[in-house]
């Protein structure tokens, strides 16, 4: 309870990429919860050169998801490694963020981040022992507030997120990791990376086409 005795939210930030598994997590959390939603998109900015498209789609499902489920709160920031060879692991950035979130969202509301979560599916799983590397990374920026929890709502195949979601959220997602930048209009799918193979597959067994919400 808050001092005005008004019930507090619980305050969930969900790290949102406009790929499949992470839209699902915040469409399920914003239809499923009454929870007070943070949505927050990084932009990647690396040679695979795709945060331009992901951050349009990324800004398109929030506006369309605000107009048709609820509203809740979205941010965006940049980790830019264009000029390193090695650009990093996406999912330590990732908690590297969400440390940042949280420790904003404590310093704006004086109290911290309830729970932080990611998209993951069943295909992809959750390598617990990887990750503690990203729940350290998020402690740091959280630093001397202890971080919020980290959950996962359980997974499940990318098949059935996509079916969970609105039609027209599905075809706003963007899931390829290196888009081929096109003469006239928006970058096409490679078609050949992990994902793209993953999402080729699902699609033949939904009798789909591919995503062509630009076109
Ligand atoms: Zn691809």
């Amino acid at each position: 309870m808050s001092e005005m005795g008004t019930p507090r939210r619980r305050a969930t930030l969900v790290m949102f990429s406009a790929g499949i598994d992470s839209t699902y997590t915040l469409v399920r959390l914003l239809q499923e919860t009454d929870d007070e939603i943070y949505a927050h998109h990084v932009h990647m900015v690396n040679v695979e050169n795709r945060h331009e498209v992901e951050a349009r789609r990324s800004r398109a499902i929030a506006e369309h998801c605000m107009k048709t489920i609820r509203k809740f709160h979205y941010s965006e920031t940049s980790i830019d490694h264009r000029n390193m060879r090695w650009f990093g692991y996406d999912i330590i950035s990732v908690g590297f963020e969400a440390g940042i979130v949280a420790h904003s969202f404590h310093m704006a509301r004086k109290r911290p981040m309830d729970r932080w979560t990611i998209g993951t599916c069943e295909e992809e799983g959750h390598d617990e022992e990887r990750f503690a590397h990203v729940l350290a990374a998020c402690a740091a920026n959280c630093y001397p507030t202890p971080p919020p929890a980290f959950f996962l709502l359980p997974l499940i195949p990318k098949a059935e997120e996509i079916a969970y979601l609105p039609r027209p959220v599905v075809e706003l997602c963007w899931t390829c990791r290196r888009p081929v930048a096109q003469a006239d209009g928006p970058p096409a799918e490679c078609g050949t990376c992990k994902t793209c193979k993953l999402m080729l597959k699902i699609r033949a067994e939904r009798g789909t086409s591919t995503a062509d919400a630009e076109k």
